[in-house]
């Protein structure tokens, strides 16, 4: 049976590290590294998502921003927000929650972040970076599962990866990043013909699709890694995940849980991000006097 993969006692053990380099910026630099907020409407789950980021950011000593705007909130109302934690040197990352209300401008919120300060690395610069290999800042979610397998000592090097789902925010960044690492990629879709086809033949399985249950065990190969980001809500109120845990455990070499897995994950890596493009300002600022 499968070594259940601790996302949470992993993330602990970073979440530490980040308060290490908190107070260690402060110290030698008399930075405190700061992340702006903005949420715009009332989606409940969203404001459940603020309110853990914030939480997080403060127990490490990151200082956090939030604002909050009307759901009627105009365009350019929005991009001058931006563009004034843009300026502001006392921010070091800029997250716009997702999603926006439709009459919003996604695409153009996210292009006015400033590369240096996009955190959550949605900019098309940092997209393009992820495709090129010159990572500024990798998105939240994957960057949090190349974590765990690290921690793991999981070999990525020339193993056999299926990534099912190819969303901008989970599939496709995980894909490009395993890839970097030297995997064997293949990304699966709701339009896949054959899913079991391609997942059987997986060292290593990472499903972010959001449909409880997708994978079970004749789908995964004996020894293999899963990794189930899925995150999904049942009629009881049980949170699961995309992958059949009990029957997949049974094959599996190492699987993550759902809750506790890439979930503790994805906010800690905000707050490596985070810190890191303050400890990048600090560099700069050394090397320009
Ligand atoms: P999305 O809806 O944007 O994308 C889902 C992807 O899965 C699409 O590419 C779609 O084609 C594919 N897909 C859907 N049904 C499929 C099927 N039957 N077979 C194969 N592929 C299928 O979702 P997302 O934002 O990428 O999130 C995916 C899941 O991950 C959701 O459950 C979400 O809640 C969860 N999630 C978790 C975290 C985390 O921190 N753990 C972060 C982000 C998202």
């Amino acid at each position: 049976t499968a070594k259940i993969i601790d996302g949470r006692a992993v993330a602990d053990i970073i979440r530490t590290e980040c308060s290490v380099r908190v107070q260690r910026l402060e110290e030698k630099a008399g930075i405190r590294p700061g992340l702006a907020v903005i949420l715009v409407g009332g989606d409940p789950a969203s404001a459940v998502y603020v309110r853990n980021k914030i939480r997080a950011c403060e127990a490490v000593g990151i200082h956090s921003f939030t604002h909050r705007l009307a759901e009627t909130v105009e365009n350019d109302e929005l991009l001058g927000l931006i563009l004034r934690l843009n300026a502001d040197p006392s921010v070091h990352g800029i997250l716009v929650q997702l999603p926006l209300p439709a009459h919003i401008d996604m695409a153009r919120v996210l292009e006015t972040i400033a590369p240096s300060k996009d955190v959550d690395g949605f900019h098309l610069y940092n997209v393009g970076a992820l495709v090129t290999g010159n990572t500024v800042f990798s998105p939240c979610t994957p960057y949090g599962v190349v974590k765990l397998l690290e921690h793991e000592g999981i070999v990525v090097e020339g193993q056999n990866v299926v990534v099912v789902g190819a969303s901008n925010i989970v599939g496709k960044p995980m894909a490009l990043m395993l890839m970097a690492r030297d995997a064997t990629v293949a990304i699966c879709h709701a339009k896949t013909r054959d899913l079991a086809q391609f997942t059987i033949g997986a060292d290593i399985l990472v499903v972010a699709a959001g449909v409880p249950g997708l994978i079970t065990a004749p789908m995964v190969k004996r020894g293999a890694v899963v990794i189930d980001v899925g995150i999904n809500r049942l009629g009881n109120g049980k949170i699961v995940g995309d992958v059949d845990f009990v029957g997949v455990s049974r094959r599996a070499s190492h699987i993550t849980p759902v809750p506790g897995g890439v979930g503790p994950m994805t906010v800690t890596m905000l707050l490596v991000n985070t810190i890191e493009s303050a400890e990048r300002l600090h560099a700069m600022q050394r090397t320009a006097a």
